[in-house]
């Protein structure tokens, strides 16, 4: 029941993903449940991409820092020297705390709840931070060459935020905005105008990279989801056909098939153990008669109805009730001696005696009857399973030759 509402589920799921990669509109928006399972795609390799680069991102933050630091100094003014460096120094520390907290949110508390919120506030951090820095500069040089920073930066930020090109959209030019209330409550320089244009191009340029790539995201994602959910069906067909290969169709018993890999592998834990293992074989009395008069269609209905009996006799985990094939059914008993199959073989008797299924053409009596053999050994290194079936099926005959309807020990 479960396993076919998933599994319709699976196909639902199947047939809308294949429409959303035909139809193009994979760049959209999905419905809610892929777009959720799409956002935890995107986070979790902006974290794995963190933890991998994790030293390298440190050294080459620390490198921009010694060349920013010795730019500064380098080309100041030296009027205004100091309090270009003193900036700088400013911009880099905020700039190092927001980039240690990026670097830790792979391991912080919750950090899959509230990843959108830890990456807005460090992505619209850092373009913010850096925002309002180009108007600290004393210099107006540093304040117009910060800004070309600031379009790298930004543009940056939209490739590594690790969300969606809308949520990194909305933190960043939400910064933007903080950025110019900060610096004019503050009384900084500020060209409104040169500011606008340059956040303007820089957040452009990112929307734009960003949009490009999780396009093209979107497609390996929508394939790779396809790709699990196909995996998933062909394990269920294949566990399937190997149930079906194992199972007799008419009384779902057993098989031929899965009996003989069964006895196989008990006789030789029976070995190893020392143990009893016991074989029951049973054929259904003058069923050809009965075929003959009620029809063949009847003929199978007998057949399922023996074959459930025998299913609800067999008690243990191990036991196992099988049809041998045609009227012939074979029960196997593992850790049993004779008395014990002997003792399950009269409750089988009973059990079918208890059908009372009518047979006109029986000699033996006025209902369904079987003839049953039983054998049971302690199996040795040099003995073969097929000696036990075949003590138990010559036992058939001669319960069949001493008048049928019974149980016959094997020797
Ligand atoms: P005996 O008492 O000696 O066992 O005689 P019998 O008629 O039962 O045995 P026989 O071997 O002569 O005939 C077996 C019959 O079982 C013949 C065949 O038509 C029937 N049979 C075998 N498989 C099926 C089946 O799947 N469905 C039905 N309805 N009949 C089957
Ligand atoms: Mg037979
Ligand atoms: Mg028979």
């Amino acid at each position: 029941m479960t396993s076919s509402r998933s599994g319709g589920d699976r196909e639902s799921r199947i047939r809308d993903i294949q429409s959303l990669l035909a139809s193009n509109l994979q760049f959209r928006r999905f419905r809610p449940e892929l777009e959720e399972g799409f956002i935890a795609h995107v986070r979790d390799r902006a974290q794995r991409l963190s933890r991998d680069s994790l030293w390298i991102t440190i050294i080459m933050y620390l490198v921009t820092a010694v060349l920013g630091l010795w730019q500064v100094d380098r080309f100041s003014d030296p009027v205004y020297r100091d309090g270009n460096l003193a900036a700088m120094a400013w911009l880099l520390v905020v700039e190092g705390f927001l980039l240690a907290f990026v670097l830790s949110i792979p391991y912080l508390p919750g950090r899959e709840r509230f990843y959108r919120l830890y990456a807005s506030f460090s992505s619209g951090g850092a373009v913010g931070v850096l925002f309002y820095g180009a108007s600290l500069f004393p210099e107006p040089y540093f304040n117009v060459f910060i800004s070309y920073v600031v379009i790298l930066a930004t543009v940056v930020t939209y490739g590594v935020a690790g969300l969606v090109t809308r949520h990194t959209a909305v933190a960043c030019l939400a910064a933007v905005l903080l950025a110019i209330a900060a610096i004019r409550s503050q009384g900084l320089w500020l060209d409104l105008g040169y500011l606008l244009a340059y956040g303007g191009l820089a957040n452009a340029i990112g929307i734009l990279l960003s949009f490009l790539l999780e396009s093209r995201d979107r497609v390996t994602f929508l394939q790779s989801q396809l790709l699990a959910l196909e995996k998933d069906r062909l394990d269920e067909y294949a566990a399937e056909v190997e149930q079906l290969s194992r199972q007799d169709a008419l009384t779902g018993l057993a098989n031929r098939r899965c009996f003989d890999e069964t006895v196989t592998r008990e006789w030789g834990l029976a070995c190893r153990r020392q143990e009893s293992i016991a074989v029951i074989f049973l054929d259904v009395d003058f069923f050809k008669p009965y075929n003959d008069t009620y029809g063949h269609p009847a003929g199978d209905a007998v057949l399922r109805q023996v074959g459930r009996a025998l299913a609800a006799t067999v008690g243990r985990p191990a036991d196992l009730a099988a049809r041998y094939g045609g009227e012939e059914f074979v029960v196997l008993l593992p850790d049993t001696d004779l008395d014990g199959a002997h003792a399950i073989a009269e409750r089988m008797a009973a059990a079918i005696a208890a059908l009372a299924i009518p047979h006109g053409r029986s000699a033996v009596a006025e209902r369904i009857t079987v003839s049953m053999g039983v054998a049971a050994t302690t199996p040795t290194p040099d003995s073969v399973c097929g000696e036990l079936i075949d003590a138990a099926d010559q036992a058939v005959y001669a319960a069949k030759a001493a008048g049928r309807n019974r149980i016959v020990t094997a020797a």
